[in-house]
Order: structure tokens, then sequence, then C-alpha cells
């Protein structure tokens, strides 16, 4: 089978590393942030930001992760219905439709939640939010998003869940996967807005895909979910309806929020991401208030947690 290459921000690659943790070689390949093999993929990922999946589950592996870009010059983004097997098209002009959409951030940081934001947006309320600057949040800094989300927040039905560290850390250690935590969450958001609409029915429901259809339903079996006919999924959603981008930025100011206050209970200035910076200081969290402070901080599994124990382990000695 073939190879897929995507092309995806450090955020993204650290949070694959963490992912496949498991899986991790130990092998240096030049210019690379980590390689890991499932069963039946081969995954590289290079600092440049491109990942190469190969073997017989590279398309699928993929697909958890982005859809691909390199040597392709489209950047249509794959979209697939909810139903396993159906025909993998978004409805026509879903862009212009009322429509709920979520999305969540957090998951690659290793200080702070994960929020997630499903947002209900109007057709008849597009062109005011295109107006009041939403779109894709990736374009978007802290300033922006803030200033941003303090308007929308009141113009645009949406609920939050914010899934807090203690609580991620108790889940993540019995086992349950970044994958279900996520499904979990944007189910739960959405139905809290669909109760919000009530009666009003969305058109279309649109979640920014982090895993293939199959997978996210068959995380929420046992809940009480939206039926799969009615839920679309599509990498790179926050372009397709406004509804995911106004949900990105409530989802990030959120997140921002929460590290703001993070950092007054820490006494100083947590930064975002699992790069270096994120061991620092967690290492200095550890020598101010201990180790035992850490799970209500920090995502306990990231490898960034050792890391920074070493650092406090190096000053100590
Ligand atoms: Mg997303």
């Amino acid at each position: 089978m073939g190879n897929v290459v995507l092309n995806l921000e450090m955020v993204k690659i650290n949070e694959m590393k963490n992912y496949y943790s498991k899986q991790l070689l130990d092998k240096n390949i030049p210019g690379s942030v980590f390689a890991a093999k499932t069963p039946a993929c081969m995954i590289t990922a290079y600092k440049s930001g491109k990942v190469l999946f190969q073997g017989n589950d590279s398309e699928s592996e993929a697909g958890k992760w982005g859809s691909s870009a390199a040597g392709v010059p489209s950047k249509k983004p794959s979209a697939v219905k909810g139903k396993a097997g159906a025909k993998g098209d978004l409805p026509s002009g879903i862009g212009g439709m009322s429509a709920i959409g979520s999305d969540e951030v957090g998951t690659g940081d290793f200080f702070g939640p994960i929020t997630v934001v499903a947002a209900y947006v109007r057709k008849e309320d597009i062109p005011l939010l295109k107006e009041l600057g939403v779109r894709d949040s990736k374009d978007l800094n802290d300033e922006k998003i803030i200033s941003i989300a303090k308007v929308i927040k009141d113009v645009v039905p949406f609920s939050l869940m914010t899934l807090k560290n203690e609580k991620y850390n108790q889940v993540q250690g019995s086992g349950m996967s970044q994958g279900k935590m996520k499904a979990l969450l944007h189910n739960q958001a959405i139905l809290k807005v669909l109760e919000k609409i009530s009666p009003v029915k969305p058109e279309a429901i649109l979640i920014d895909q982090f895993v293939q259809p199959s997978t996210y339903f068959q995380h929420l079996k046992g809940q009480k979910a939206i039926a799969n006919k009615d839920v679309y999924f599509s990498t790179k959603a926050e372009g397709i309806h406004l509804a995911v981008a106004a949900a990105s930025i409530l989802a990030r100011y959120a997140f921002i929020q929460y590290i703001d206050k993070l950092s007054e209970a820490a006494g100083f200035k947590i930064p975002k991401g699992a790069g270096a910076q994120v061991d620092v200081a967690a290492a200095k969290l550890i020598l101010s208030k201990g180790r035992e402070s850490l799970p209500s901080f920090v995502k306990l599994h990231f490898a960034n947690t050792d890391k920074a124990m070493a650092i406090v382990n190096k000053k100590r000695n």
C-alpha cells in the first residue's frame, strides 16, 4: 500500500508522540521528532512538520491526524459522513446552513485541560460572525482570540466541556485513550447545544475530525449519542463552516483562561505546548510546590513529566 504524508503543526506532532508513546522506536533518524511502529504502519515525524505514514494501515492511521497535503496541490479537506461506508461527501452548501460545529483544544499541551466547545451558528448570523472576525483560529493570536470570543459568546449558543487535569489524569490512568475522551466530550457538548436551541434543530452537525467516524461511534457505545447519519466529520472543518471556527475560538479562549488560572496558582507564567519550555516550567513547579502538585496542572502521561523530574534531580544533586 502507498505512503501518506501529512503536514502538521508541532503541537499536533507532540500529541502524536504521546499517542504512540508505547510504540516509539529507538531510532535516531536525522531531522525527525519521533518514529513509531504500529502493527501495520510505520510513522516518522519530522521537525519540518512532515509526517510520513508507511504500510498497509498508512491511510487509516494518517486519517486520525489530518488529510494528506504533501505533493497534493489541492487543499481540499477530507470529509466523511458519520455513517461508516456512506458516501464520503458533505452535503452541498453545508457552509451556508444553520449548523452546530465542534472542536477541541489542549490535547497536545502538557499543561492545562482539554476544552471542547460545540457552537450553533444560524445561517442568518454567518455574515455577522464574519464581520466580527471569526475565521480559522490557527490564523489568530491569543489576543485576537480573546477579543473575538468575548463578543461571540453572547451571539452564539454554545456549550463548553472542560476536562480538568485531575480528572484527565484519573481517566487516563484507568486506561482511557485521549481519542475516547475527546469523543465523549464532543458528544456531550453537542447534546447540550441541541438542548439549548431546542425546539430548533440544526440543518447539520459538523465535527472537526480527530478520528475515523467509525472509531468515534465505537467510543460512544453505551452513551446517549446523536445518530451517526446526522453527524458529519471533516478535517480542517474550521474552513468549512463558521460554527466550527467559532467553536474553536471559544475552546481556545476557555483554554487560555484556564492557563491563566494555572499561572496564578503556580506564581509564574505557564507555557503552552509540549516543548522544552514546559519541562522547565514543570520542574520549577515541582521545586516550589512538590511533585504532588503536578496532577492538577499537567497531563501526567506525557513524556514531559519524566523530563521535568530529570531537571529537578539534576538541580537537587
Ligand atoms: Mg480540531
